[in-house]
């Protein structure tokens, strides 16, 4: 059996020789030199001393707590598209994994067995024809609410484009003139120019508009739908 040493000691409990040594005292152990051999009772006694000194020591550092996760506790959820194998409508099972394809909600009960009897898979298809019926009541009303949305859009566009082809056109060439703008400049004047810098597609259009009468021209910038349907007849 070897003889335990202070210096010992503080090696196998990974403590600083320096308080290890102070620690002595603390123990009531006459300080002595590191190598010195300790008694039984006296390695017991700071054994005790500093297993009491590491237990709060090792709570009040939350190594854990500031370390960020090297996996997280549970994975990210994600969306995973399925398809019912019974009914061939589709969802979106969103988790943290893909569960194992099963028949959706709405098939648990009438899912189909071996040796089914002629009742059950007439209940099948009738359940079927219920919730395909259901899904057309949605997708119906999604499309009124999209188109409605959409026709919304339309409208509010028309009304800037209508605007701006009023303050466009507006400049146009004055009578007698000799090339004038009615604003003082050589036409295309300025307003023109600027148009075709900020965009090219919208100058041609309004160019090309700027030869339509002035009925059609309010017919279709005023039109209610405000679509970008041309008149039959115009255009390029
Ligand atoms: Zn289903
Ligand atoms: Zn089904
Ligand atoms: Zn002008």
């Amino acid at each position: 059996m070897t003889e335990m040493t202070p210096g010992k000691l503080a090696r196998e409990l990974g403590i600083d020789k320096q308080a290890m040594f102070k620690s002595l005292s603390d123990c009531g152990i006459p300080r002595v030199r590191m190598g010195a051999h300790l008694t039984d009772a006296q390695e017991a006694t700071l054994r005790r001393f500093w297993k009491s000194r590491r237990r709060p020591e090792s709570r009040s550092i939350p190594v854990r707590a500031t370390m960020p996760l090297k996996t997280p506790a549970t994975p990210p959820t994600r969306d995973w598209p399925r398809t019912c194998p019974c009914c061939q409508r589709r969802w979106v099972h969103r988790g943290g994994e893909d569960v194992a394809t099963t028949v959706c909600i709405e098939c648990e009960g009438h899912r189909s067995l071996n040796g089914e009897d002629d009742a059950r898979r007439l209940a099948r298809a009738e359940s079927h024809a219920a919730l395909y019926w259901r899904d057309r009541a949605v997708a119906h009303e999604q499309f009124r609410a999209l188109h409605g949305e959409r026709q919304q859009a339309y409208r509010k566009r028309a009304k800037w484009r209508a605007a701006l082809v009023e303050v466009v056109l507006d400049h146009d060439e004055e009578e007698g003139t000799e090339g004038l703008c009615w604003c003082g400049q050589a036409y295309p004047c300025r307003t023109w120019r600027r148009l075709e810098e900020a965009n090219k597609g919208i100058h041609r259009q309004v160019e090309r508009w700027s030869s339509w009468n002035s009925d059609q021209l309010a017919d279709f910038l005023y039109d209610e739908d405000g679509r970008d349907d041309e008149p039959s007849g115009q255009g390029a």
